[in-house]
């Protein structure tokens, strides 16, 4: 899960990082307000998950209360790179001597984590890494021994930074990387971290990514999921334990095992190039041992995807052998339509493995007007890639 910035700061404070936290909020005259409360020039900042704010427009200084709530109002509803701001932070402005780049991500390639500085901050780091690659340092940690205040030195020499900063920015890492552990981020980045006129140290922005594995050793972090931002669907699927991602074609999948789903969206999209580009509209596993509720639960999710024209059911029978699931198709279809769904979108349903004979007689069997059975997997795909672009 990406944080806002106002949430990676609220982390960051909560860990002793300077920083400064501010006031979220969500229309202009509290934005004035926030200003007024705070008494000093205020930045007022877009808050969307995505970079390059500044850049667009959301990032904007104010004197006064009455120039916060004209800022306010010029940011709010503004479209940053496909993101539409709903909220902004009011926060002190900070005088800027000079702007300075440090992140620890999770490097995967390489197994283990990773430490970046720069002291060319402030602007993209993308574009830096390209042009100017010397100025980038990156310095490996090791997990056991973590950033200590030898290795944050290290890191510090290898950026080379000025040295009446060198021991704000040593401890500034050590509490960064407190924050990356401690709240198992993959994550941490200050962009820019600035040195005031004063000579302090100080993040003036923040973008975190939280490891959504480890969110049950951390149940505070439910607080920071922002569900208006949330796709729908994504969020009844998770409600309902199901393994589901939104994309954006227009045939549904539903499949049983991540390898077979994979493959099936591959599949869809090829054939889907013989009708116009038709595309996957989502990705879907229910796992193996799946039942009639979950079959149901899938299917009603994937059916209630407007996006979703048709629908392909990929199984192959292993522990639960394809009659169990054919059922559970069966049965899925009875309790929606029970419910008062209306199942009208075509279902392409490929069972093999296990039991598949027997499966593809019990669909027949039912004789329900939505279903079509296909004998394999790429017959299937054509079907259901001809039928979506109907
Ligand atoms: P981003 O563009 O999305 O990365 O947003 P940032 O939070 O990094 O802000 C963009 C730029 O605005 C920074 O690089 C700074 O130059 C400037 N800025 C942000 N906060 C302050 C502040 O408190 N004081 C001053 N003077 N400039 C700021
Ligand atoms: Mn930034």
């Amino acid at each position: 899960m990406d944080l806002y910035e106002y949430q990676a700061k609220e982390l960051f404070a909560k860990h002793g990082v300077n920083t400064q936290a501010g006031i979220v909020v969500t229309d202009s005259a509290a934005a004035g307000k926030a200003a007024a409360e705070l008494n000093a020039t205020v930045v007022v900042k877009a808050q969307v998950k995505t970079g390059g704010r500044g850049k667009a427009g959301g990032v904007k200084l104010a004197t006064s209360a009455a120039e916060a709530q004209e800022k306010a109002e010029a940011i709010l509803g503004l479209d940053i790179k496909g993101h539409i701001v709903h909220k902004v932070l009011v926060t002190p402005a900070a005088d800027i001597e000079s702007e300075y780049y440090v992140s620890f991500l999770l490097d995967r390639s390489n197994r283990t984590f990773l430490a970046m500085a720069s002291v060319e901050g402030g602007m993209e780091i993308e574009e830096v890494a390209v042009t100017k690659p010397e100025a980038l340092a990156k310095v490996h940690i090791d997990p056991l021994i973590g950033v200590t205040a030898e290795v944050a030195a290290t890191i510090v020499d290898a950026a080379k930074f000025p040295a009446d900063v060198r021991d704000g920015i040593i401890e500034m890492l050590q509490k960064l990387w407190d924050v990356f552990v401690k709240e198992d981020a993959t994550l941490v980045e200050v962009n820019p971290l600035v040195k005031t006129p004063a000579g302090d140290v100080m993040a003036l922005d923040g973008k975190v990514t939280l490891d959504d594995n480890a969110d049950f050793r951390h149940p505070d972090h439910a607080a920071l999921v922002d569900l208006a931002a949330e796709n729908g669907l994504e969020l009844r699927a998770k409600e309902k334990g199901l393994n589901y991602v939104k994309l954006d074609g227009s045939v549904g999948i539903i499949g049983n095992g991540a390898g077979l789903v994979m493959s099936t969206l591959d599949v869809v999209a090829y054939a889907g190039e013989n009708f116009g580009g038709v595309r996957p509209a989502n990705f879907l596993d229910i796992g193996g041992g799946a039942s009639a509720q979950v079959m149901a639960d899938g299917l009603e999710i994937v059916l209630g995807d407007p996006d979703v024209k048709s629908v392909f059911v990929n199984v192959f029978g292993g522990i639960t052998a394809c009659d169990a699931v054919a059922n559970g198709i069966v049965q899925a279809i009875a309790m929606l339509t029970q419910r008062g769904e209306q199942v009208s979108k075509p279902i392409v349903c490929r069972l093999d493995g296990n039991n598949a004979a027997a499966g593809r007689a019990i669909l027949a069997e039912a004789n329900l007007a939505v279903i079509r059975v296909a004998e394999t997997m790429d017959d299937a795909a054509a079907a259901v890639a001809e039928l979506a672009s109907k």
